[in-house]
């Protein structure tokens, strides 16, 4: 919507969203605003009266029931209908529950909008004992949200490492660390059955593969999310883990398009379909969308990106790690000055993850979407000016 407005698209706009609030970010749900240290207005992305300025409608509150695509129309939870020339799906995704004995239990939570958020730092009292269950960069964001406000935390992890999906060893090392220093009592490979009860149908614990019990007073869930694809799918609109578009966002009607959390993507930038949870993600392919609505032939074709903050440390990462065969440290992950990895993948660099390095994010997003060939030396030596790699000659090997 805000790339239609910047572009000064001639034709009504109506947004549809369930949630009561006007389009905000959720990254600081786990993070500062989490911690309480903003307020629930900074996360809106535009004052109400900017869509209203523009001639555009936001209907809130109100859910989306049902596309009769012969009709064009949709059909809402208020009983009202609307008409549509052009569709756009961004439904996001939703929480992945945790099915197991007592996972009804007062005190278990999980987090993804700001109801979630601001039901959590209610509990998060110091003294308490907050069990996360899923040690993925959301979880581990608000254990160091909840550690710095005394709360003592155990973070419960299934596989043999922390953030494992997304991020290479050396930053689940380091990461494992500061929690740990910080007090965290990070548990691995650890695999949860359910819950226990205390008083008034309160959780009390979190019961363990290995026969254990983790005593709690709250407990998160945070282990993923399912894209949210099912008024997309009782359309009939082919859906794999996510609606399935192509690199200009279009389904495979042409009225409608898909984009964010909800679809799995054709992006030019790789060889297969992706389904990504990023903010980068959504507004490469919200902008990609509001060009294929304006008759612009623009397809998605980036490098996506992501961020993670936890205590004093920010993690920046641009690219997918997961199909590397080479790494590359640069710097020390002990040292203050930050340090970076590189991931490469036939000598050609696919992913930076940096800690405290914006120069190596910075540097590191321009030659991953180059998918440039980098001697590894290179990136290693401290003594090359990274900025040297984009403008000068000694990049390849
Ligand atoms: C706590 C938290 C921290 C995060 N931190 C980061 C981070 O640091 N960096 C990063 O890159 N990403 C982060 N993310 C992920 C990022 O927020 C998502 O990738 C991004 O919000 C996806 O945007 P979207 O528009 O696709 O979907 P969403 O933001 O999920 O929005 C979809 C909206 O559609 C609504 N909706 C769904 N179905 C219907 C319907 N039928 N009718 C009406 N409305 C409907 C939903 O209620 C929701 O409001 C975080 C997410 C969470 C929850």
């Amino acid at each position: 919507m805000t790339t239609l407005m910047q572009k000064n698209y001639q034709h009504e706009v109506i947004l549809v969203g369930e949630e009561p609030h006007p389009p905000y970010q959720r990254p600081p749900l786990s993070k500062n605003y989490l911690a309480g240290e903003i307020d629930q207005e900074s996360l809106y992305l535009k004052p109400l009266s900017v869509y209203e300025n523009a001639g555009h409608h936001l209907r809130l509150g109100v859910r989306a029931e049902q596309i009769d695509r012969d009709k064009k129309t949709i059909r809402l939870s208020d009983q009202s209908a609307l008409k549509y020339d052009r569709l756009v799906l961004a439904t996001g995704s939703h929480v992945r529950t945790l099915n197991a004995p007592g996972a009804d239990l007062k005190g278990i939570y999980y987090l993804h909008d700001i109801a979630d958020s601001d039901a959590l730092r209610e509990q998060l009292l110091a003294g308490k004992r907050l069990v996360i269950v899923g040690g993925g960069y959301i979880g581990l964001e608000v254990a160091a949200s909840a550690t710095k406000k005394g709360v003592n935390v155990t973070v419960l992890e299934a596989a043999g490492r922390l953030m494992q999906r997304v991020t290479g060893p050396e930053m689940s090392e380091f990461f494992y660390a500061k929690h740990s220093n910080a007090g965290v009592d990070l548990r691995l490979n650890t695999a949860v059955t359910g819950f226990e009860a205390g008083d008034q149908g309160r959780v009390a614990g979190v019961t363990l593969a290995d026969g254990g019990t983790v005593p709690a007073d709250i407990v998160l869930v945070s282990v993923g999310v399912v894209p949210e694809t099912s008024l997309a799918e009782a359309a009939g609109l082919p859906c794999d883990d996510g609606i399935i578009v192509d690199e200009f966002t279009r389904t495979e009607d042409p009225a409608i398009l898909a984009i964010g959390d909800c679809t799995r993507h054709r992006n030019l930038f790789f060889e297969k379909m992706q389904r990504l949870e990023s903010v980068s993600n959504a507004v490469d392919q919200a902008r990609t969308a509001a060009a294929t609505l304006m008759g612009e032939e623009k397809p998605y074709n980036s490098a996506p990106w992501f961020w993670s903050n936890q205590y004093d440390v920010r993690l920046q990462m641009v690219g997918l790690s997961q199909s590397h065969d080479q790494r590359v440290v640069r710097g020390s992950p002990g040292e203050d000055k930050g340090f970076a990895v590189f991931y490469l993948r036939e000598s050609h660099l696919i992913a930076v993850d940096a800690i405290n390095l914006p120069i190596a994010f910075m540097v590191g997003k321009t030659l991953v979407q180059q998918r440039r060939k980098i001697n590894p030396e290179i990136l290693r030596d401290p003594d090359i000016d990274l900025k040297s790699l984009v403008i000068g000659p000694q990049t390849s090997s």
